[in-house]
């Protein structure tokens, strides 16, 4: 009889960003296809876990770590980071100073953890929210200055971009090891 090879991955994944832009409604959104105005996760970290079919041959499971609760240090521990294969770092498009705490959670990200090769951890940034305004700025020289790997518009609200944001971090997270 033939047995296929099946490859089974397991990510963590970090989701970080100033309180409110919409770190637990993209998770929600992005694992169980479902939006609500007044979710909130208990305080401290929230875990969701979602399977995807990546191949035939390959399996893939996100953890994914919410800080719910934590953002007020823009910061967070080492045991947090610790492990982590992968960063959506969200910010609110109506608010600039999430943009700006985008940047310092990034930073601070970088600082705690690394892939073995020394690289940053994947990481894409999310212009949330984007069903309330325009079109966002460009943000690819952002993107380039803060080694995150690329952006997306998106809303958790409406649907937009969120499956895509997911599956351009799991196609790089495949590549590192
Ligand atoms: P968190 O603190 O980063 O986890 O943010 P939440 O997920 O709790 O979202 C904060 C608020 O923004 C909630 O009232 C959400 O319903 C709302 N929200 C989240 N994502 C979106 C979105 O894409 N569009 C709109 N209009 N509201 C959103």
């Amino acid at each position: 009889s033939y047995m296929s090879i099946c490859t089974d991955r397991l990510f963590k994944v970090l989701v970080i960003g100033d309180v409110g832009v919409g770190k637990s409604s993209i998770i929600l959104r992005y694992v169980k296809r479902d939006f609500s105005e007044n979710y909130k996760p208990s305080i401290g970290v929230d875990f969701a876990l979602k399977t995807v079919e990546w191949d035939p041959n390959t399996v893939v499971r996100l953890q994914f770590w919410d800080i719910a609760g934590q953002e007020r240090f823009k910061k967070m521990s080492r045991v947090f980071y610790k492990a982590a294969m992968g960063a959506l770092v969200v910010f609110d498009i109506t608010d600039s100073s999430s943009f700006e705490g985008a940047s310092e959670w990034k930073r601070d990200l970088d600082s705690k953890v690394c892939l073995n090769s020394g690289c940053p951890i994947p990481a894409v940034l999310l212009a949330n929210k984007c069903d309330l305004a325009g079109q966002a700025r460009d943000l690819d020289k952002f993107c380039k200055d803060n080694s995150f790997l690329g952006w997306f518009e998106t809303s958790a609200k409406d649907n937009i971009n969120v499956e895509e944001a997911g599956a351009f971090l799991v196609k790089h997270m495949m590549r590192c090891d």
